[in-house]
């Protein structure tokens, strides 16, 4: 795309891609085919949108910063599969662009500033994802991924796991931006469970469960969890009441939730 001059602002969380390997690496790993329906968040000056676009799918765009939207329009609007919406992700309706269950591909670059909220909501809206691919912080990206007993296991990889399967796909250098970042990158994959893995629970309460259980990371799951669930009920289940939360997996999370709703 044809870049007319623009000052990358702080406040937007610009960080332009500009390496074509790391480009093509990102588009390779959507591998975006021309009966799929994406969703780019941020397109900024189009860095990914091109060869999204290349591919034929029907694409919808999601950027924040009005002065980019002209650019995007004379570089995209060509192509009759492609809609610009001027408007917040945090604030969008993602639902009112599926048509199916499981049908939307979301891909973006993120703002590092808005990627956790945005995750969040995005999780809320699971059932009509099929996949998601997101450049994030890289230390964002191990929290996703993380496994019991890691000091990065906690509420947002637990609550991403319970949705999605997390794959920790490469790493992006501060180099292949403009401006640099002041911190490594890495891209995520997250694929809604077409099937869950995971034992029903009440969600909002394994939500509550987890960030009481970990609130206090040096405590004792007896501990942290006092008022919510008693040390004999804890052992019934097979747990040590004096472990620390963070060595739990997330089904005997869910088992503790269940436990209390039961
Ligand atoms: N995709 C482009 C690339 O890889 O070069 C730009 C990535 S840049 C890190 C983030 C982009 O998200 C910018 O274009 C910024 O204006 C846009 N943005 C920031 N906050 C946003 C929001 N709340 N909703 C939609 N877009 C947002």
């Amino acid at each position: 795309m044809n870049r007319p001059q623009h000052r990358p602002r702080k406040r937007f969380g610009q960080n332009f891609l500009r390496d074509p390997g790391i480009i093509s690496a990102i588009a390779s790993a959507i591998h975006p085919q021309a009966e799929d329906h994406l969703v780019e968040i941020g397109p900024g000056q189009g860095a990914l949108t091109e060869a999204l676009s290349a591919s034929g799918c029907r694409l919808d765009v999601i950027e924040l910063d009005r002065d980019l939207v002209p650019g995007l329009l004379a570089a995209f609007s060509i192509n009759p599969r492609f809609k610009l919406h001027s408007a917040d992700a945090l604030k969008f309706d993602f639902a009112s662009l599926a048509q199916e269950p499981g049908g939307l591909r979301v891909v973006g670059n993120l703002p590092y500033n808005i990627s956790t909220p945005l995750i969040f909501k995005l999780l809320e809206n699971a059932g009509i994802i099929r996949d998601m691919h997101f450049m994030l912080q890289r230390e964002v990206v191990e929290r996703l991924a993380a496994t019991p007993g890691n000091k990065n296991w906690g509420r947002l990889g637990i609550m991403t796991q319970y949705h999605c399967q997390v794959e920790n796909l490469f790493e992006v250098p501060p180099s292949a931006f403009f401006p640099p970042p002041r911190v490594q990158s890495a891209i995520v994959r997250l694929t809604p469970w077409p099937e869950s893995p995971w034992q029903p629970c009440d969600e909002s309460q394994l939500r509550k469960i987890v960030q009481a259980a970990l609130a206090q990371r040096r405590k004792t799951l007896r501990n942290n969890l006092k008022g919510l669930i008693d040390a004999p009920t804890l052992e019934k289940l097979g747990l040590d009441p004096g472990a620390r939360a963070e060595t739990l997996e997330l089904s005997q999370f869910i088992e503790i939730t269940n436990a209390i709703n039961g």
